[in-house]
């Protein structure tokens, strides 16, 4: 602990966002990083906690306290080094992180937390910038060969895991280009695509083959991957979105935020969207669907496309805007959050269900909605109808962002027969990470549901020391 009494001296300071009048003039990134001297005074409000809980709640456990440290005695090199033993892909959480560790954060008892994930931030991309981050080639190959199937970033940190530890790994992709949904889904606003590319270089330098364009289930048959490979990895994420089914649903106008999202993606990767499925926002009185990450994306690009209007609307009640800190710490509390997107300009609305859309001449124009009363009956939240409160607003786009259910089923899981859990992903334990059919695992949100990046990347890391210690019957890599 390199500053005892910088907790008491030192207030927590925050990168700063653009100004929202400047930053919705272009999709690029607009979080401000804070300067090296600044980062340090951040770290030396770290007070090494005897049981840091920042550990507990960071999926990935970054040594935390270590790094605070480091980054305090101006070593940033050892910083990263100590970073990278946990984390292979810091820049996106540093990035895009809910960072549960600061809700974790002792300091956070009195709502200061350690601006932990700035620290993580701002230590990977000095890396970068100074030439540290270089691809770490295996002394020695196993002849083992293993293909991973989804690019997201449990598929991306279990290949560069297998590939560390020498084996042969292929990394598979329907998609045209490799990312999952860090580069068609999360927009760039949030995380810049170049990010992904230079990772795609230092593991190609590392031995990995992208294969993208390769759909395994469909362009490519599921029973190629079993005969060729010694093992497979399944990432293909939980891609089968919650559905609306109101009357309405078919008309234009109506989408899932999966099909507008990557558009824009690819409009700013230089792909031209052909004009008949276009989705755009401009001018539009735009309805999103749903309070999640995925609902804040499609606010945030409707902004930037120009929308007209852009109100999000909620099935659950608004959360509480402060929690309980003696109930819920070192918890992900449930509470009132503002995202960047909504602070960007969108109406917000909670306790309301969707009762029909309306269209005319096929076309979506408005969309009836209805007030909810939760109520507690026999130990569960049920929803009711308010009788009178029914309302209605004007719709040109309607984007349904309610989450998704299971991963896709057709093709690649069918094929391979695999069992699934209760709740429709592919059954495995975090031990073993073995899937029902000898030789296949898997991981990330393809295995646990939808979740978060930080997930992603610890079940992908995981998995590939499951995978290491199937092939040799011990291994070194971390779990
Ligand atoms: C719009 C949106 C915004 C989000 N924002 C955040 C955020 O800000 N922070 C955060 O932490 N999390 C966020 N999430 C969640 C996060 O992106 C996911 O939890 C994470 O990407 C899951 O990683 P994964 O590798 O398991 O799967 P994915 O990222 O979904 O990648 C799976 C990949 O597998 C490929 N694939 C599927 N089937 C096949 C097949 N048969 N053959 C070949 N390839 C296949 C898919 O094309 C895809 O590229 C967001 C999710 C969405 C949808
Ligand atoms: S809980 Fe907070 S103060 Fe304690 S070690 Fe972790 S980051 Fe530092």
């Amino acid at each position: 602990m390199g500053k005892p009494t910088g907790f008491m001296e030192i207030s927590r300071q925050d990168r700063k966002y653009m100004l929202v009048a400047d930053r919705t003039q272009h999709f690029r990134e607009f979080v401000i990083p804070m300067a090296d001297e600044e980062v340090r005074k951040q770290g030396a409000r770290c007070m090494d906690c005897g049981i840091p809980f920042c550990h507990q709640g960071c999926p990935v456990n970054n040594l935390i306290p270590d790094w605070n440290d480091l980054v305090y005695e101006d070593n940033w090199r050892k910083a990263l080094d100590t970073l990278h033993s946990t984390n292979n892909f810091p820049e996106f959480t540093g990035r895009i992180c809910p960072a549960p560790c600061e809700a974790a954060c002792t300091l956070n008892l009195n709502d200061d937390p350690v601006t932990i994930k700035t620290i993580e931030c701002a230590i990977i991309d000095k890396g970068w910038q100074s030439g540290w981050v270089k691809p770490q080639i295996p002394q020695h190959r196993t002849g083992k060969r293993v293909a991973v199937v989804g690019s997201g970033p449990a598929g991306l940190a279990c290949a560069q895991q297998l590939a560390r530890a020498g084996h042969a790994v292929a990394l598979y992709e329907k998609a045209d280009r490799i990312g999952g949904l860090l580069r068609y889904g999360i927009p760039d606003f949030k995380m810049e695509k170049h990010l992904i590319d230079r990772r795609i270089a230092q593991m190609q330098a590392e031995g990995v083959i992208f294969r993208p364009n390769s759909h395994i289930g469909r362009n490519v048959p599921a029973k190629k991957l079993l005969d060729e490979y010694d093992a497979i990895v399944l990432a293909g994420g939980s891609e089968q979105p919650r559905d609306l089914n109101v009357p309405g649903r078919e008309l234009k106008g109506v989408h899932f935020a999966m099909d507008f999202l990557p558009q824009q993606n690819r409009r700013l990767a230089g792909d031209t969207i052909a004009e008949e499925s276009c989705i755009s926002a401009q001018d539009k009185h735009v309805i999103v669907i749903g309070g999640g990450d995925t609902g804040s994306d499609c606010i945030g690009v409707s902004i930037r496309q120009g929308a007209a209007s852009v109100t999000q609307i909620e099935i659950l009640p608004k959360p509480p805007v402060k929690e309980n800190k003696g109930l819920t710490w070192p918890h992900w509390p449930n509470k009132m959050r503002t995202s960047s997107s909504q602070e960007e300009g969108c109406e917000r609305d909670w306790c309301v269900a969707t009762q029909w859309i309306e269209g005319e001449n096929g076309q979506v124009k408005r969309i009836h909605c209805v007030r909810l009363d939760w109520r507690q009956e026999g130990g569960r939240w049920v929803m009711h109808e308010i009788h009178g409160s029914e309302f209605t607003l004007p719709a040109d786009l309607i984007l349904l962002a309610m989450g998704f259910v299971h991963p896709v089923r057709e093709g690649l899981l069918s094929d391979l027969g695999v069992k699934l859990d209760e709740r429709g992903n592919i059954q495995a334990t975090t031990v073993n990470y073995q899937t029902s059919v000898d030789k296949i695992f898997t991981a990330g949100d393809m295995r646990r549901g939808q979740s978060l990046v930080v997930w992603a990347i610890r079940e992908g890391r995981q998995a590939a020391r499951a995978v290491d210690e199937y092939l040799m019957g011990s291994s070194d890599l971390p779990r």
